[in-house]
């Protein structure tokens, strides 16, 4: 790896605690390339103890940062998003050894991540109060905004930068100090903008990056530790249930991205060349592996059989092999991932549905799979129901608006869903009744540092980018002045 990089100085693996770089007391964890097995670093595994020492520094240095003016903070924040923008080629390198998305997906994931911190550097200066009518002739209400105080965060393997970015962002842009506590399987990605961190003149204290292989000790730390006044996590459902069941003793404010199992539809007055392109981008993106990505697509009856020959078209188009070889599909994250994928296909087939494509592990390496399509899958199947996580794209038929709808909906979850018609009532209509917190229509592709990105059901609590994004570090206060 450390070959491959121009500023070798970028791949850190001691943890990140108060500006400086710190051995873990528990010794070290090995990073692996997912597209090789090959192990790429050994990183520092930081003790509780040692979380909770970052926890304190965090407190000590809060206090001085919530007090500059917006625009200091605001100037920080933003040489650091030049710094990452400059270094978008080596943090792209970093990210597809560690986790193995195809480079060019890693080079697209520097920018949307570093989008996040360029936008909450001007956010910073705009977090407005209000004044409100007082409710008697001497009463003057106002109303401001603080920062929460000291903010910790646990984050998944699939976005080892974005994830972390579009949290410690508008955290710090709000005032706040930020714990950062990445994925065991991508601590590197994190790590590397420590460095920046350092480099764009944040001072210590203010966003550290604790590496630990014990998730769930981390976790407590967070929940149990009374100087965390906020927790923002994004990984599954179920462990979001346990950390908010955790962060329930202390009353800590949380935030929280589950999973999604986002329904793709498309109607009979759609166009099937741009939803194809859509169902493509949505689908396979990152092998599949986002809460984001389409994991049920329903094809209205008249168009199916048409969709699905030009579905299959543009699949067999991609390529499969490392990040660092051009192609469209690395290897899923873990021999987890892949058993999840087959065990899906063989619970779809058991069931009547047929393979188009695919269906099987790919021979480039052990977790590596083959796009797959099913046909004739239906809402009985475990996949209606689980997010599959994996290059496996199942076709649904339907008759109308409303089945479709009710299909849809028929799920704990609610994070994304897209769907491709022309018809403008029906847009609004199917747009209206669909219960997610963001509906892509007539595209594939939704993320963006500008629109608010959450769920509702169980995929999650609050909002990640926009000026929404920033409210979930602050607080109201109210000020009743008598004249
Ligand atoms: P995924 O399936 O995407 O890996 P997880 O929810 O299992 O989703 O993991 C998301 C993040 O949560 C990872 O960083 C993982 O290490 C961490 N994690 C897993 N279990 C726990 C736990 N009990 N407490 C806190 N964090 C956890």
């Amino acid at each position: 790896l450390i070959s491959r990089l121009n500023d070798t100085a970028l791949l850190r693996t001691q943890a990140y605690v108060n500006g400086e770089w710190v051995d873990g007391d528990e010794g070290t964890f090995d990073v692996t390339d997912p597209a090789t097995g090959d192990v790429v670093a050994q990183v520092a595994d930081l003790s509780r103890a040692q979380v909770a020492a970052a926890i304190g520094h965090a407190q000590s240095a809060q206090k001085a940062w919530a007090k500059l003016a917006a625009k200091e903070r605001s100037q920080v924040l933003r040489k650091w998003f030049d710094l990452m923008m400059a270094a978008q080629e080596d943090l792209a390198i970093i990210l597809t050894a560690e986790m193995g998305k195809p480079l060019a997906e890693a080079r697209g994931e520097i920018g949307y991540g570093a989008s996040f911190v360029e936008f909450f550097a001007e956010q910073a200066k705009r977090i407005y109060g209000e004044t409100i009518p007082g409710h008697q002739a001497d009463k003057r209400i106002t109303v401001i905004k603080q920062p929460i105080g000291v903010a910790a965060s646990i984050t998944p393997w699939n976005f080892p930068n974005a994830m972390i970015t579009r949290k410690a962002a508008p955290a710090l842009a709000a005032g706040c100090a930020f714990v950062a506590r990445p994925s065991e399987l991508t601590p590197l990605s994190a790590l590397a903008i420590g460095e920046l961190a350092t480099r764009a003149g944040l001072p210590a204290g203010l966003f550290q990056v604790v590496t630990t292989s014990d998730a769930s000790s981390t976790g407590k730390e967070f929940c149990e530790n009374p100087t965390v006044r906020k927790l923002t996590f994004t990984g599954s459902t179920t462990v979001g249930r346990i950390l908010l069941s955790q962060a329930a003793d202390q009353v800590m404010k949380c935030s929280m991205e589950l999973g999604g199992n986002a329904p793709f539809i498309v109607f009979d007055d759609a166009d099937l060349d741009e939803a194809v392109i859509g169902a493509i981008a949505c689908k396979f993106r990152n092998n599949g592996q986002t809460c984001v990505c389409a994991n049920r697509i329903y094809v209205q009856a008249g168009v199916y059989d048409a969709f699905a020959q030009k579905f299959a078209a543009a699949v067999a188009k991609l390529k499969i092999g490392s990040g660092f070889d051009g192609a469209d599909l690395g290897p899923l994250i873990s021999a987890k991932a892949v058993e999840k994928v087959e065990d899906h296909i063989a619970d779809a087939t058991s069931k009547g549905a047929s393979v188009l494509m695919g269906g099987s592990r790919d021979n480039t390496g052990p977790l590596f799979f083959a796009p797959t399509i099913l046909t004739d899958v239906t809402q009985e199947m475990k996949v209606s129901q689980e997010e599959t996580f994996g290059p496996m794209a199942p076709l649904f038929k339907f008759e109308n608006e409303d089945e479709v709808i009710e299909m849809a909906n028929d799920t704990i979850f609610g994070l994304a869903c897209y769907f491709y018609a022309k018809d403008l009532s029906r847009v609004y209509k199917v747009a209206e009744a669909l219960e997610y917190g963001i509906v892509g229509i007539n595209t594939g592709i939704i993320s963006t540092e500008n629109a608010p990105f959450g769920g509702i059901k169980q995929s999650g609590l609050g909002r990640e980018g926009s000026h929404h994004g920033i409210e979930e570090y602050l607080e109201l206060k109210y000020m009743c002045m008598s004249v």
